[in-house]
């Protein structure tokens, strides 16, 4: 099963190279333009994902993709690495990842390696404690 953060995760990624999310029931995409703020996601990405939760808003899933965000958090699915881009993409929980369902395939100049990755919010602070904590051990 794919736990919410891993969702997050999926549709923070793929946010950052431009996939809207699609609105089923209110027939609207959404992207989200800043979606992480330093060492955290944006509050206009945490609103999103407020949104897309929220049972009374309905099926949501990212353009190009059939899985809706709330079949990912149920217990069928869950969500593995793409195996020609490495972003993450949703699998069935049996393990098998059907080829149609690379969110990728219809991104003509994907994979890219000349654009910064996608990336996860850098807790800068948890960072610096570590490197503190090393500095002490060493002082002692
Ligand atoms: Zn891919």
């Amino acid at each position: 099963m794919a736990s919410p953060k891993a969702v997050k995760e999926y549709l923070a990624y793929w946010f950052q190279l431009g996939k809207p999310i699609i609105i089923a029931r209110q027939n609207k995409a959404i992207l989200p333009r800043q979606v992480i703020m330093g060492d955290r996601y944006s509050l206009e990405f945490e609103r999103c994902w407020d949104l897309i939760t929220n049972p009374a808003t309905g099926d949501c899933y990212v353009s190009g993709t059939s899985q809706t965000i709330q079949e990912l958090l149920s217990s069928k699915w869950d969500i593995s690495n793409c195996a020609r881009c490495t972003m993450p993409v949703p699998i069935l929980d049996l393990g098998l990842q059907e080829s149609s369902d690379c969110v990728c395939n219809d991104m003509e100049n994907w994979p890219n390696n000349k654009i910064p990755s996608p990336r996860q919010p850098i807790n800068n602070m948890e960072k610096l404690t570590n490197i503190h904590r090393r500095l002490n051990k060493i002082n002692r």
